[in-house]
């Protein structure tokens, strides 16, 4: 069997999908992404089929290897993204070849459902409470939102109350048999999240999320014996060697992302590293639905497992949603806030071919925000 075609797709709301074909008629999909960077990918992922073309798709670990350092130059969202859909695409291929779900060649299943979580509010959110409690009635047990929006490098005590405020009004419409996560996303500084950090931690939440931004990753070992809050990180992070130092430092939870992180192949590894630190898997995922079946599929194969995060009605979706490119909608079926163990070959999802192509040709040119402070400078998004 060789790799005969690559293509990509890019598709609102703001994915981009590739399609890997053999001459054997086998077709992977897989999801190669950076979020506002998507065009930049598609050229990686293109200039990375060259050397695929002709090549037998099921040498997964050797393509890896060449992938991701026979350019010399390695690493960087860019490329590691472009890795991770084509390796997303392979292993779907592996699997339709040999008539089993990826879980299965990663060893087999270790749970027969995977615990997801919904994302409340914006990043401006209000009516937190009725927002939460449509999830509960969805039969979410844990949802995620974000701790504040602009922050002040030094938050004043305004900021942290407003913080403290809305977790609070969260742990009340939950209870306290369900689960907040809190995404500080880089937005507050090392001084502000531990001084947030203490007033949180009699809230319980589950984790709080880029308490700092990767850059000062160095500042974790001070923050994780500062707090009882568990620490969680790395959306941003793209290798098993940039998971080592903050496993070392003592995050709770490992959050490296399907699209981003060298793919099943590497998140794969990088669960294990965590395992041997003691910490947790909860992938990022405010992706489409290729990413999150890849990373449904590795959380079934993966002991140290603790949640996984996924976009259906995220506030970033507009114009189309998690179901929006599936023939079936099962495997995202969430029974009572968890998603159902199903025995497809492959990533276990149809994609639908026709809806795909459909929105490429309208594309999407999404982009984050850039905020500014009160005083014009640059701020963290
Ligand atoms: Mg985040």
């Amino acid at each position: 069997m060789k790799i005969t075609r690559i293509e990509t797709f890019l598709v609102p709301p703001r994915w981009l999908f590739c399609r890997v074909e053999t001459d054997d008629g086998v077709v992977g999909w897989g999801e190669p992404v950076v979020e506002g960077r998507a065009e930049v990918v598609r050229a990686a992922v293109d200039v990375l089929a060259e050397y695929l073309i002709g090549q037998d798709p099921l040498r997964i670990q050797d393509h890896w290897q060449v992938l991701t350092k026979g350019g010399f130059y390695r690493g960087g969202p860019i490329l590691s993204s472009a890795v991770a859909g084509i390796d997303q695409a392979l292993w779907d291929i592996a699997g339709k070849t040999y008539g089993a779900p990826v879980h299965a060649l990663l060893g087999g299943p270790v749970r027969d459902r995977v615990r997801v979580y919904a994302w409340v509010g914006g990043d401006e959110p209000a009516e937190l409470g009725e927002q939460i409690a449509e999830q509960v009635e969805a039969g979410f047990t844990a949802v995620k939102m974000n701790g504040a929006g602009a922050t002040s490098p030094v938050s004043t005590v305004s900021e942290t109350a407003a913080v403290v405020a809305r977790v609070a009004a969260a742990r009340e419409a939950l209870g306290p048999d369900r689960d907040v996560a809190v995404d500080f996303h880089g937005r507050f500084s090392a001084a502000a999240s531990r001084r947030v950090l203490a007033e949180l931690a009699p809230l319980h939440p589950l984790f709080v999320e880029e308490a700092v931004l990767p850059e000062q990753n160095h500042l974790l070992p001070g923050l994780v014996t500062s707090t009882s809050v568990p620490l969680a990180t790395g959306e941003r992070l793209y290798s098993r060697s940039e998971f080592l130092p903050v496993l070392a430092a003592g995050v709770a939870v490992a959050q490296p992302d399907l699209s981003h992180a060298g793919g099943i192949s590497e998140v794969h590894r990088i669960a294990s590293l965590a395992e041997t630190y003691g910490a947790q898997l909860a992938p990022h995922c405010p992706l489409g639905p290729i990413a999150l079946a890849a990373s449904l599929q590795v959380a079934f194969a993966t002991p140290n497992f603790l949640i996984q995060e996924q976009s259906r009605g995220i506030h970033y979706n507009k114009g189309a949603d998690l179901l929006s490119y599936v023939v079936d909608t099962e495997p995202f079926r969430f029974v009572d806030g968890y998603a159902p163990r199903g025995d497809a070959p492959g990533l276990g999802i149809t994609v639908d071919e026709a809806a795909v192509r459909a929105a490429d040709r309208t594309g999407h040119a999404w982009r984050n925000p850039v905020w500014r402070h009160a005083d014009g400078s640059f701020a963290e998004w």
